[in-house]
C-alpha cells in the first residue's frame, strides 16, 4: 500500500489513482538557462525513484516533465549573446538530458517544451479572461485576479484574506512571497523575444506553462504533481489557482515536494563557493553512481546535507553492493541450500517494500539491503552460503536496483564523456593532468579578436559580446588594455 505525504492535505495518505492500475503525474522540470546543479538533481533523482517505485508497485506510468525554455534569464542571456531564445536554451536542454542519462535517470513518457505550447497558453489565458478571472493591463500584459479564487493559499497554507485587490507583481523570475495578482502573460519590452498570439504579442509567465502543459497531456485532473519545496509557493499555488478556477475541478490529488539539499550545512550559492553541478563533481573525479547514491540516501521529506565525506561514503557503499553482486555471480559455493539465506532474501524484499511504501523512505530500504550484504558475506565466509541460495539473493539485489539503479558499472563511460565535455569547454582542472586543449588555434583566436574589435567600432555590442563569449567558452581570456586587446589561454 503506497503512502505519500501530501502537501495539500498536510497528511500521509494512501495513493489511490484516478484510473486503476495507472498513475498520471507531472513534475516541474528545469529552466534551461544554465547547467543543472546538485540541488536540482536531488529533486530530479527523487522523481526518478518515485517513478521506479510506482512501476514496481504495478502501476503503469504516464509522466509529463516540462522544460522551461523561455524565461527572463534565458531571454536576457540569449540577447546578450546575439542568439535566439531556442538557440540559446537548446544547449542547456541537451546538457540536462545528458546529465539525466549520466545519473541513471529515466526519461519521462512526455517531455514538453514551453515554447511548443504558446498558442495553447494564449487560449487558456483568453478563457480565463472571458470568465473574468484574468485581466489585461494597458501595456498588453495579463494578470490573474486572485481575489476571484477564494481557495488561494490552500496549498501553502497562507492566509490571503487581507489581500489588496488589483495589487500586481511584475516580476515572475522566482518571485517568492508576493501575495498579489500574478502575471500570466507579459507584453514584450523593446528588443525582447516575443510571440504573436490571439491575446496579442508577448510571452508566457512561468506558472501558466505548467498549468497548460499538464492539462494538455494529462487532462483537467491527475494523480500526482511534484517539485522541490521552493515551488509550493507561489508556483504551485498559482498553478492550482489558474487551472482550478478554469476547470472547476481539482488539478492534482497529491502534491509532493522534495526538501532542499544543503552543501556542508549551508544553502548552496555561487557566492559562498559551495555551488556544484554533477559535471563539477565528475571532473573532480567523483563517480556518477556515488552522486546518485548520495542523492537517494536521505528520504525526500528530510533535508539532505551534501558533504564530500558523504560522497566518499556513498562511493564505498556502492562498491560494497557491487562486490557482493560480483561474488554471488562469480564465486564458487558448496552444493545445497541454507534456509536462512532464503529467509534473508525474502525479509530484505519485504523490509525494502515496507520502507518505500512508507512515503518513499529510502533510508529504511538501504538499511535492509545492507543487512543483506553483511549477512550474506558472513555466511559466504563461513561456507554457509550454498549454491541454491544464490539466485534468491541476486533477485533481492535486483529488486533493490530496479529503484536505486547503482549496481551496473557505467561509471567509466560517464567519466570519459564528462572529461570530453570538460575539455571542450576548457574546464578541466590541472590535477586531472589532462592537458587542456583549446579548440581554437592562435590564428583563429586572433581573427575572432579582430572581428570583435570591428563590431565594437560599429557599436554592434550584441555581436562583440557574442564573440567574447565564444572565446571564453573556448577557454580564452581577453584583457582590454590601453594598448589594445591582450589574450591568454586559461
Ligand atoms: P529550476 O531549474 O530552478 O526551475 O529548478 C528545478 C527543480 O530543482 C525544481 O523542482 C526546484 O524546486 C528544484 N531545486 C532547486 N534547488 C534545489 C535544492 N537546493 N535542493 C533540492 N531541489 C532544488
Ligand atoms: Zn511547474
Amino acid at each position: 500500500m503506497v503512502r505519500l505525504y501530501n502537501t495539500l492535505s498536510g497528511k500521509v495518505e494512501e495513493l489511490q489513482t484516478l484510473s486503476p492500475g495507472a498513475v498520471r503525474m507531472y513534475s516541474c522540470g528545469p529552466t534551461v538557462y544554465d547547467y543543472g546543479h546538485i540541488g536540482n538533481f536531488r529533486t530530479f533523482v527523487f522523481v526518478d525513484l518515485l517513478r521506479r517505485f510506482l512501476r514496481q508497485s504495478g502501476l503503469k506510468l504516464d509522466h509529463v516533465m516540462n522544460i522551461t525554455d523561455v524565461d527572463d534569464k534565458i531571454i536576457r542571456n540569449a540577447a546578450e549573446r546575439g542568439l535566439g531564445v531556442r538557440e540559446y536554451a537548446v544547449k542547456y536542454e541537451e546538457a540536462f538530458l545528458e546529465d539525466m542519462r549520466w545519473l541513471g535517470l529515466e526519461q519521462p513518457e512526455h517531455l514538453t517544451r514551453a515554447t511548443e505550447y504558446i498558442p495553447q497558453m494564449a487560449r487558456f489565458i483568453a478563457q480565463l479572461t472571458a470568465k473574468g478571472l484574468a485581466y489585461k493591463t494597458e501595456d498588453g500584459s495579463y494578470y490573474f485576479r486572485i481575489a476571484k479564487f477564494p481557495e488561494y493559499g490552500k496549498l501553502s497554507k497562507k492566509d490571503f484574506a487581507g489581500i489588496e485587490v488589483g495589487a500586481r507583481v511584475d516580476v515572475d523570475e522566482y518571485e517568492k512571497d508576493n501575495a498579489r495578482d500574478f502575471a500570466l502573460w507579459k507584453s514584450p519590452k523593446p528588443g525582447e523575444a516575443f510571440w504573436e498570439t490571439e491575446i496579442g504579442p508577448g510571452r508566457p509567465g512561468w506558472h501558466i506553462e505548467c498549468s497548460v502543459m499538464a492539462r494538455e497531456i494529462l487532462g483537467d485532473s491527475f494523480d500526482i504533481h511534484l517539485g522541490g519545496e521552493d515551488l509550493v509557493f507561489p508556483h504551485h499555488e498559482n498553478e492550482i489557482a489558474q487551472t482550478e478556477s478554469l476547470t472547476g475541478k481539482p488539478m492534482a490529488r497529491f502534491w509532493l515536494h522534495c526538501r532542499f539539499l544543503l552543501v556542508e550545512g549551508e544553502k548552496m550559492s555561487k557566492k559562498l563557493g559551495n555551488f556544484y553541478t554533477p559535471r563539477d563533481l565528475l571532473l573532480m573525479g567523483h563517480k556518477a553512481s556515488a552522486i546518485r547514491y548520495l542523492l537517494t540516501s536521505v528520504p525526500y521529506t528530510k533535508q539532505l546535507n551534501f558533504t564530500f565525506d558523504g560522497l566518499k561514503q556513498a562511493a564505498h557503499s556502492v562498491e560494497r553492493l557491487r562486490t557482493l553482486k560480483n561474488r554471488l555471480e562469480k564465486g564458487k559455493f558448496p552444493a545445497g541450500s541454507n534456509p536462512k539465506m532464503a529467509e534473508l532474501a525474502s525479509a530484505t524484499k519485504s523490509k525494502m517494500r515496507a520502507g518505500l511504501d512508507d512515503d518513499l523512505n529510502t533510508a529504511v530500504a538501504l538499511g535492509a539491503v545492507f543487512d543483506l550484504v553483511r549477512e550474506a558475506n558472513t555466511a559466504a565466509d563461513a561456507g554457509e552460503l550454498k549454491k541454491d541460495d544464490v539466485p534468491g539473493l541476486i533477485a533481492a539485489l535486483h529488486r533493490f536496483d530496479e529503484i536505486f539503479n547503482v549496481l551496473e558499472d557505467r561509471d567509466g563511460a560517464v567519466t570519459r564523456a564528462a572529461l570530453e565535455w570538460g575539455k571542450s569547454v576548457g574546464r578541466l582542472t590541472p590535477e586531472q593532468s589532462a592537458p587542456w586543449e583549446s579548440s581554437l588555434s592562435d590564428a583563429q583566436i586572433e581573427a575572432l579578436i579582430t572581428e570583435r574589435n570591428e563590431a565594437k567600432k560599429l557599436r554592434d555590442y550584441a555581436r562583440s559580446d557574442a564573440l567574447r563569449h565564444q572565446l571564453a567558452d573556448a577557454g580564452v581570456i581577453l584583457e582590454d588594455t590601453k594598448d589594445g586587446v591582450r589574450w591568454k589561454r586559461k
